[in-house]
């Protein structure tokens, strides 16, 4: 079984299958030279503890019936980061059932006015995955020097990650894994106000208590009052979850304004229609349109706008409105079928990938056989890793499934893996990453991190993650 990606989706999805399925033979195929995905360059530093499943992934690497081939990135071309590259038509050749689990590798836009032209305004995408040290934002250099006041679009968990890191104290923060460039970039930051900011209200809120209540507890950061008017009278009728959120939020921080040198907020039922800039090209300010709720405490209320402008100084500004997968090249000529507007891979809901028989509007999709995906590619790019793990759980289930029940799978030209791909992939320039490489990189992290007192010191080229590897 061929797997195509490394985060929480293939690793689970990997583990349930070598469980269920015993003699499973698992190739793991990852772009970067280093596995894990979000876990490692999404969640974030200060929260280590969401990362002990790396535990249970290196458990099921270490099997014998597992092989990480890692800087491979399977059907891109010229591969995500300067790696090595399968086309999708080799790998299906080789293998008896292949699962996608590349996540979602792209962020979605807001489509308005001065987005593109402005500097200043940044995908969370970016953000998170340059103070994660993913090689694709090192040079990101996001400008915290500009003003004080930072705006962030959408109120999901994300969106309060990125917060957390504008507002937390560096010498806190330092002792994460965050990468040493993050934490000079963020030493020098005149940012002292966040809004975050949602079209909808608290009700309708995407992000979870933990989140909000992390922020609330941050030394010396205020909170300011939120708008009561959106708050049900009486939160203690209302189910358990929701009525602890509401209850953190009146509540507000430990700090007070008057006393506080930086300060947050949540503004709702706001919907940014331009970015406006200065004359030096950077971000100035955000317009809003106001919205109003069709029913506010309807935690599934939709909105409508006022047409009441509101205008939010932003010297700096955040999309977080939510990450996209796209569709690998060769899905196509495999006749893989994709959905461009949810960013998901057509699918039965236990993972069986569909294939559109005939011209694509037609009523009869049926499944590719051997052909299966797992995580945020599956579903859409929401949900923990818990839900992840699941969501795994459930393809490797169908999998292990059909294969007890004689259900014809890839019928390649052989079923040998890797063994009969490596030949054609390592030549030249292409330096194919195993788990003893990536152990030693692993290594070589931790000791860059030992001598700054931190977890580790990422590499964040994959220049020298390779070079880590040869030493
Ligand atoms: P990913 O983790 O994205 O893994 C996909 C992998 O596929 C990547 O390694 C990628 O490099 C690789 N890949 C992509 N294309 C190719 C290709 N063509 N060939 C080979 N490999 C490829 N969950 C929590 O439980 N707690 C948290 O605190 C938390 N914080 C988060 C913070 C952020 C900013 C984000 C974005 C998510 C967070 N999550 C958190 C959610 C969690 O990270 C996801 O649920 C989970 O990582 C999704 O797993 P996945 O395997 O589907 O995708």
């Amino acid at each position: 079984m061929a797997v195509v990606g490394s985060g929480p989706a293939g690793f689970y999805t990997a583990y349930r299958v070598m469980s269920k399925v015993p003699k499973t033979k698992v190739d793991m195929f990852e772009a970067l030279p280093v596995p894990y995905g979000l876990v490692r360059f999404g969640v974030a530093p200060d929260h280590p503890e969401v990362k002990n499943c790396q535990e249970k992934f290196e458990e099921v690497a270490s099997s014998p019936d597992f092989t990480f081939i890692g800087n491979v990135s399977i059907g891109n071309a010229g591969g995500h980061f300067g790696g090595c590259t399968i086309p999708l038509a080799s790998m299906l050749h080789h293998y008896d059932a292949v699962v996608f689990a590349y996540g979602a590798s792209k962020d979605k836009r807001l489509g308005i006015p001065g987005e593109s032209e402005l500097r200043g305004i940044y995908s969370a995408r970016e953000f998170v995955g340059w103070y994660n040290g993913l090689p694709e934002y090192a040079n990101l250099a996001p400008d915290l020097t500009q003003g004080d006041e930072a705006v962030i679009i959408g109120q999901g968990n994300v969106a309060l990650d990125v917060a957390r890191m504008l507002l937390e104290n560096v010498d806190i923060l330092r002792k994460s894994d965050i990468t040493e460039a993050a934490i000079e970039t963020l030493l020098k930051s005149r940012i002292k106000r966040v809004h975050i900011v949602g079209r909808r209200g608290p009700m309708q809120a995407a992000f979870t208590i933990k989140e909000v209540r992390e922020l609330m507890k941050l030394h010396g950061v205020a909170f300011h009052d939120i708008d009561m008017s959106l708050i049900p009278d009486e939160i203690s009728k209302l189910p358990r979850a929701r009525r602890r959120l509401m209850d953190i939020m009146v509540k507000g921080s430990t700090a007070k304004l008057e006393d506080a040198a930086k300060s947050w907020s949540l503004d709702f039922c706001l919907s940014p229609t331009e970015f406006l800039g200065r004359p030096d090209g950077n971000i100035e300010s955000t317009v809003f349109e106001r919205t109003s709720l069709a029913s506010p405490f309807d935690p599934s209320s939709s909105v409508v706008g006022t047409g009441e402008k509101v205008t939010i100084p932003s010297s700096i500004a955040f999309r977080s409105i939510g990450y996209k997968s796209v569709a690998l090249p060769g899905f196509d000529e495999a006749g893989i079928s994709f959905d461009e507007r949810k960013g998901i891979i057509n699918n039965d809901g236990m993972g069986r990938v569909l294939r559109v028989k005939g011209d694509e509007n037609t009523q009869h999709p049926s499944h590719l056989p051997g052909v299966y995906c797992a995580g945020w590619v599956k579903r859409g790019p929401t949900g923990v890793i818990a839900s992840t793990m699941e969501d795994a759980f459930s393809t490797a289930d169908a999998i292990a499934s059909d294969w007890s029940s004689d259900a014809p799978f890839l019928k390649g030209e052989s079923s040998s893996g890797w063994e009969a791909l490596r030949a054609g992939v390592e030549h030249g320039k292409c330096r194919v990453i195993q788990w003893d490489d990536w152990r030693k990189i692993d290594k070589a992290e931790r000791e860059r991190g030992l001598r700054l007192g931190k977890e580790r010191e990422k590499f964040t080229s994959t220049t020298e993650m390779i070079s880590a590897a040869e030493n």
